[in-house]
């Protein structure tokens, strides 16, 4: 058996498999998906004798998965390392229609039906809650969206203004003039969510951009203040980032030309730019991390690698129509961790 490095306990490659939809049943389709819990998944080409192609993850999820299993294995323990003052990524990737933001954001009204966010929200809150007499918490929110190597705030009244990347020698990479909300319980920072997702259908309409050829970033600042022995406030900060990214389906599928293309071109790039990242900080023999060459990949330099915890969930489809695409992400999330 391999023996893993600490760098690779650090970054988790999972995957996550939605039920067939209603429409796809009614349509006659077959689902070739097939998940065991030891993390093995087993893909088989339609309409063929073709024996299954297998892949291993650190875990995989099925239909019966829940909503509530998804957060607790993948995402509870980042999001207390991040009250301890580490930072921490977890990331949706998937072909557009997957279940990225089902997995992300979920569906806000229905208790069991709520994704990792809304969840995080809470665990944050009772984290600050319960270790309140001692330490004081700042807890401050930001919401941006990257779009064809372009950032943007969702959480600015002026919603079409680019933001640039700067970066300062002693804090490293960051967005100027992206809003923080400073956030004191669970409804207020769901009140920002909102209006960060409110601008997000806005701007699509304006922009005539498809959320499914953006990346969202969801990030909260846990800024903890305690006093030490030495009768000094210590001060720790951990940072938590939440990203829907822009769907990985490929160029020829959506038979994109011109503008079209470029744009298609650009979200190849920081989608193969993160593989590349994830796989580097996986490898022990890697001597190059390509942070800057994507502006996602950029702006989380931070919060990859090192001291922190990163988990991508890729998610699939399981139909036979979808064999292709599946059969993609299954390669993107190995090489991401250098199965
Ligand atoms: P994406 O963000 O990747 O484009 P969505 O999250 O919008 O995909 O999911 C597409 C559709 O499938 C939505 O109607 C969503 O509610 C449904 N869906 C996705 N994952 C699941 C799941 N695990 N269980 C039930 N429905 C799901
Ligand atoms: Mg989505």
């Amino acid at each position: 058996m391999q023996k893993k490095s600490k760098e690779s306990e650090s970054v988790k490659v999972c995957i996550r498999c939605r039920p067939l939809s209603t429409g796809e049943m009614n349509a006659g389709h077959t689902v070739v998906v097939e998940i065991k819990n030891t993390g093995e998944i087993f893909v088989k080409r339609p309409f063929t004798d073709e024996p299954p192609k297998q892949f291993t993850f650190d875990a995989a999820f099925d239909w019966n998965n829940s909503q509530q299993q998804i957060y607790e294995n993948t995402s509870a323990q980042i999001i207390s390392n991040v009250l301890e003052g580490y930072n921490g990524t977890i990331f949706a990737y998937g072909q557009t229609g997957t279940g990225k933001t089902h997995t992300m954001a979920g569906v806000e009204d229905d208790h069991k039906q709520r994704g990792i966010i809304p969840r995080a929200f809470e665990d944050v809150f009772k984290g600050v809650q319960s270790d309140s007499v001692k330490t004081q918490f700042l807890i401050r929110a930001s919401y941006l969206e990257i779009y064809n190597e372009e950032c943007r705030d969702l959480l600015s009244k002026n919603p079409k203004k680019k933001l640039d990347l700067h970066e300062k020698p002693d804090s490293g990479v960051y967005v100027k003039d992206l809003s923080y909300f400073a956030v004191k319980d669970v409804s207020e920072i769901r009140e920002v969510m909102n209006i960060g997702q409110k601008n997000r259908s806005v701007r699509e309409t304006m922009m005539n951009a498809a959320s499914s050829r953006s990346h969202s970033l969801f990030t909260i600042t846990v800024e903890r203040s305690e006093i030490g022995a030495d009768g000094k406030p210590h001060i720790r900060v951990g940072k938590l980032n939440m990203v829907d990214l822009a769907g990985s389906e490929r160029l020829s599928k959506t038979g994109a030309v011109g503008d079209g293309a470029k744009e298609a071109a650009k979200i190849n790039l920081s989608l193969s730019t993160l593989c590349h990242v994830i796989s580097a900080l996986t490898d022990p023999k890697a001597t190059y991390i390509p942070y800057r060459e994507s502006k996602l990949t950029r702006l989380l330099q931070d919060s990859l690698g090192g001291n922190t915890k990163t988990v991508m969930i890729a998610n699939v489809g399981p139909a036979d129509y979808n064999y292709d695409e599946t059969l993609n992400t299954l390669r993107y999330a190995s090489r991401a961790k250098n199965i």
